[in-house]
């Protein structure tokens, strides 16, 4: 039988990742899995064309701070309700990198939203989710954003 017990959820900050992450609780709730927020910062998003821009040790604390405070924002209320909720702050490229932590962890169900901060709102799938579904080797489960 297929079982879940470990679902990673990429998280953006975005309405769209909300609505995964909704949905992610859920699942983890009924299967009593484990669920790990994911937050990924592209590190080449920090580089200028001519590489005038350095990312600093302090830099990288302040981005990897930010984002595990955001995270815990969305697990704490969960948390407290009893779902075994885990978060991760990770450099990467986010596609590439979410599916290298699921495999990491041996999830058993990646949970992504349509629609990220790309604001790319006209595409059906989100870059990001479009390539987590065709590389990912597990079951992806892509929450739409409310119309
Ligand atoms: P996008 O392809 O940018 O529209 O994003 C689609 C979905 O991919 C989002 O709703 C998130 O679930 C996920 N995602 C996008 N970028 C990131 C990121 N940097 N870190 C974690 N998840 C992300």
């Amino acid at each position: 039988m297929y079982d879940i017990k470990t679902i990673v959820c990429p998280v953006d900050f975005s309405p769209g990742s909300d609505r995964a992450a909704d949905h992610a609780v859920s699942i983890a709730q009924k299967y009593g899995a484990a669920l790990h927020l994911l937050h990924i910062y592209p590190i080449d998003v920090f580089v200028g064309p001519d590489g005038g821009l350095t990312l600093t040790p302090e830099i990288v604390k302040r981005i990897v701070e930010e984002g595990t405070a955001g995270l815990e924002k969305i697990a704490a209320p969960h948390r407290s309700r009893g779902v075994d909720v885990h978060i991760d702050v990770r450099d990467g490229i986010p596609a590439e990198e979410i599916v290298r932590h699921a495999e990491r962890l041996k999830a058993d169900l990646i949970v992504v939203g349509t629609h990220g901060r790309t604001g790319l709102s006209r595409m059906l799938v989100g870059s990001v989710a479009e390539r987590v579904v065709r590389t990912a080797h597990i079951p992806v489960l892509t929450v739409r954003l409310a119309d």
